[in-house]
């Protein structure tokens, strides 16, 4: 059997790792100490409260995708978000309306569909892969940033946020300059309890501010524990948030949801999270990235639809490729 190192334990690496198991010997590799990636879950540590910071829900258009997750047994980790969603102008609630289309959530956390994917799976955690070495004999190492070696690996599937799969990439790795135009935004989010709860579940925020998301994480199926919310930034104000203090960025923060929300977040129980690579600004054509010369591989949410849709489509794409190449 063929050896395939997945670097990443997102939501595209571990389907990946979970579609190719029968096919190949897989290792993945995450720098992180759990899975879940953009698809995270912090939890307090006498777990009283786990908040969603990175993503809030996905959608799945694509039938193909639904069938995917269904064929690699996931559907009892995620279910429907019935929310009372808001759309807020001027400060205030301008309209009440459901989401148009379904909006599903990993249950019981984020990260959970990701858990569940790797379950049973050789993963290594607490692994920054800082270099890809291309053997003479044809095969590749992988090299982490505490000089750690593994080798003997006959593929490499990259799924990092695709700037910092583009920095891993040999120079001679085809599309590897297209993969480099992907324009990717930044977000900053707060998480915590507030002074008194909002009637809603979910807001949007139409105009001006800065704030472009809120949510009641209680709000979601399969949530318990101390009630927490999360507001999400634009990139501009993420950017602003993270160039200061962290106690100055986040007093600002606090301040800024509270003048267009009116939700007053209490700061001492309260963390902040910066996303530098948080979403894609442009999509790449096609669903990933290969070189079959080189047997590497990119699989990422910055190919159409992109998002978690958009990674989970890339991942099934790449794992019907890969399962045909053996
Ligand atoms: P990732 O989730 O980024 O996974 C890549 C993994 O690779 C990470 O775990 C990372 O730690 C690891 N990694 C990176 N470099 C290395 C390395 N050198 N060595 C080892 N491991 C490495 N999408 C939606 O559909 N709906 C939403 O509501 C939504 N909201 C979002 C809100 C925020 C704040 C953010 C940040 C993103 C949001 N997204 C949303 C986007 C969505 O989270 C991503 O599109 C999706 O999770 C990407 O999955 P992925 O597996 O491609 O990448």
């Amino acid at each position: 059997m063929q050896s395939l190192a997945i670097v990443g334990a997102g939501i595209a690496g571990s389907l990946l790792a979970r579609a190719l198991q029968e096919k190949y010997q897989v290792h993945v590799f995450e720098k992180s100490r759990g899975p879940g990636g953009r698809m995270s879950t912090r939890r307090s540590s006498d777990s009283s409260w786990h908040v969603d910071h990175g993503a809030q829900f996905f959608t799945l258009r694509e039938q193909s995708n639904s069938q995917f997750l269904e064929k690699l047994e996931l559907n009892d980790v995620f279910a429907t978000w019935n929310a009372r969603v808001v759309y807020f102008k001027d400060c205030g609630i301008f309209e009440e309306s459901p989401f148009r289309e379904p909006h599903y959530v990993a249950v019981p956390a984020m990260n959970s569909l990701c858990k569940k994917a790797l379950q049973d799976l050789k993963v290594t955690y607490n692994a920054r892969i800082t270099e890809l070495k291309r053997e003479d004999y044809g095969s590749w190492s992988l090299l982490t940033e505490q000089g750690a070696v593994f080798d003997n690996f006959d593929w490499v599937v990259l799924t990092a946020p695709v700037l910092q799969s583009v920095e891993l990439l040999p120079e001679d790795f085809e599309n590897r300059s297209l993969l480099a135009t992907c324009k990717m935004e930044s977000c900053f989010a707060l998480c915590g309890p507030v002074e008194e709860e909002s009637s809603w579940d979910a807001a949007y925020f139409h105009d001006s501010s800065k704030i472009r998301w809120m949510a009641r994480n209680s709000s979601k199926p399969g949530r318990e524990g101390e009630s927490f919310y999360v507001a999400h930034t634009d990139s501009d104000f993420a950017q602003k948030l993270q160039a200061l203090e962290k106690t100055e960025g986040l007093k600002l923060f606090h301040k800024e949801v509270k003048r267009v929300s009116g939700l007053d977040f209490r700061l001492e129980n309260s963390f902040g999270h910066f996303w530098r690579y948080a979403r894609a600004q442009n999509s790449i054509p096609g669903d990933y990235a290969i070189d079959s010369r080189l047997q590497l591989a990119v699989a990422s949410d910055c190919f159409p639809g992109t998002r978690v849709e958009g990674a989970i489509q890339s991942a099934r794409s790449l794992a019907r490729k890969l399962s045909e190449s053996v």
